[in-house]
């Protein structure tokens, strides 16, 4: 098996792992991160529970390939959001997409508003030739804007810097106006040092000619407009931020190299196809198949949840099958060349699973955050969810026998994961 390893987990490094993994089999790929966040300088961080995006990313692409993987990771829309509802403006919906409004792993196509806050005076960005940008510049102003326009058409300067490249596109007064100082403090040079092929690909065909082009287009109401990347007007946005796509990523990683398994769904597995076990449960508890030849569940329940005796001879057969179930996935998920396997059962502790297991780990929080927890996912009343908190076992129960304790008392979900991620990986290298 060949290695990879990829130095950082933002864009590109996330990218680069998930298709090595997705295109050959033969290779072990683990991506090394420094920060303790996925998605580079495009991440959104998570700080007391509001999610923060570290800059405003539009994701645009006119290439279809980027598109599609985008797609795959964040499907589009597939229902208005409610802010959308609200405003009544309609958005492209996509066939059968998930519901922004039940689902997050989604991508929503939002309307773009970018503005210069320039000299007092809010301005669009980019530029649009409308009545209020010339309002907002004043006569003197607009003369210089067309002038110096005119004088760049007229005069070409040699194309070997930004400043240069801006000036022939735009005009002097509009470059020292927008570009100038707006490029410094975002690069920390000033344009007449930096490259004019960065200029290139930052505006790429933006240009004076391109706006006013887009503006008569748009007027005549022609179809199918060309319209370059700093021009567009709708671009798509993960519904929890740009570093959403870099989490759902990583966590595609993450599956693509271990494994999870869930022992209540091997149970229900085995009770729909497992014919030994079928066997054994219809001779101890009499017929209990439905019209599909499985298990009917509800029948079993009602058989054994009156009595104890047949309870506890329900467990003894059930576990016995899982155990040896999920022992052969163990077996199969470490010759696919997982590192990491997780087992998620009832009573993993008290039962032969625990044997399959090189290490424990127990998960607590404080009782209040359980009850307030269990009250926001389930909707129930204080008294309701306190009383299942205090039918739970002490935690002292856990952290007594396993070997390592998480306390589980973060803001959100992603804080924690970020943290279990992190100990997980020390303990996987240590
Ligand atoms: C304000 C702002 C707005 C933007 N808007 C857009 C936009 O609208 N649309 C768009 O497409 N792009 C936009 N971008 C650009 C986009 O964010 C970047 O192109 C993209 O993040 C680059 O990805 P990357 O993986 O190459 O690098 P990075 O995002 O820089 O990620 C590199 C990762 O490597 C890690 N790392 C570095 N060195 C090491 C090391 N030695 N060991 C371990 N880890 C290491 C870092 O911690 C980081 O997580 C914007 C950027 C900014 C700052």
């Amino acid at each position: 098996m060949k290695k990879a390893l990829v130095i950082g987990a933002g864009p590109a490094g996330l990218t680069a792992a998930y298709e090595l993994l997705t295109k050959s089999k033969d290779i072990e790929v683990t991506v090394f991160e420094e920060s303790d966040c996925f998605g580079g300088i495009s991440k959104t961080v998570n700080y007391k529970g509001n999610r923060m995006d570290m800059g405003g990313h539009r994701f645009f692409s006119k290439i279809p390939e980027v598109n599609e993987w985008w797609d795959k990771m964040l499907p589009m829309q597939g229902a208005p959001t409610y802010d959308d509802i609200l405003l009544n403006r309609s958005m492209p919906l996509s066939k059968g997409g998930p519901d922004p409004e039940k689902e997050d792993r989604v991508m929503l196509t939002r309307h773009r508003v970018s503005r210069i806050y320039f000299d007092s005076k809010f301005y669009d960005y980019p530029i649009s030739l409308k009545l209020e940008t010339f309002k907002n510049f004043g006569f003197v102003t607009t003369m210089q804007v067309g002038f110096s326009y005119l004088a760049a058409l007229i005069h070409k300067r040699p194309v070997n810097s930004l400043e240069n490249f801006y000036i022939n596109r735009f005009g002097r007064k509009l470059y020292s106006m927008f570009f100038e100082y707006y490029t410094e403090n975002l690069w920390g040079r000033h344009p007449r040092e930096i490259d004019p092929s960065w200029g290139a690909q930052r505006t790429k065909g933006m240009s004076i000619m391109a706006i006013l082009k887009d503006v008569i287009e748009k007027k005549l109401n022609k179809k199918n407009r060309k319209v370059e990347t700093s021009l567009i007007e709708e671009f798509k946005y993960p519904k929890l931020g740009p570093g959403q796509l870099w989490d759902v990523t990583a966590s595609e990683v993450e599956k693509l190299g271990g494994g999870v398994i869930d022992c209540d769904a091997v149970y229900h597995e085995l009770l729909e196809r497992d014919t030994a076990l079928q066997n054994r449960l219809d001779q101890a508890f009499g017929p209990l198949r439905d019209e599909a030849g499985a298990i009917d569940r509800k029948k079993l329940g009602a058989v054994v949840f009156r009595d104890p005796e047949k309870l506890e001879t329900l467990n003894a057969i059930a576990w016995e099958a899982v155990v040896a179930r999920t022992g052969a996935l163990v077996e199969e998920y470490r010759a696919q060349g997982s590192a990491l396997v997780a087992i998620d059962a009832i009573a993993l502790l008290e039962s032969p699973l625990r044997d399959l297991c090189d290490t424990t780990i127990a998960v607590i929080a404080p009782p209040e955050t359980r009850a307030a927890r269990i009250m926001a996912r389930e909707g129930i009343s204080e008294s309701y969810a306190w009383s299942r908190v205090r039918a739970q076992k002490p935690d002292e129960y856990f952290t007594s026998r396993c070997e390592y304790v998480f306390v589980n008392d973060w803001a959100s979900r992603e804080e924690f994961a970020d943290q279990i991620r992190k100990k997980l990986k020390e303990l996987m290298e240590g």
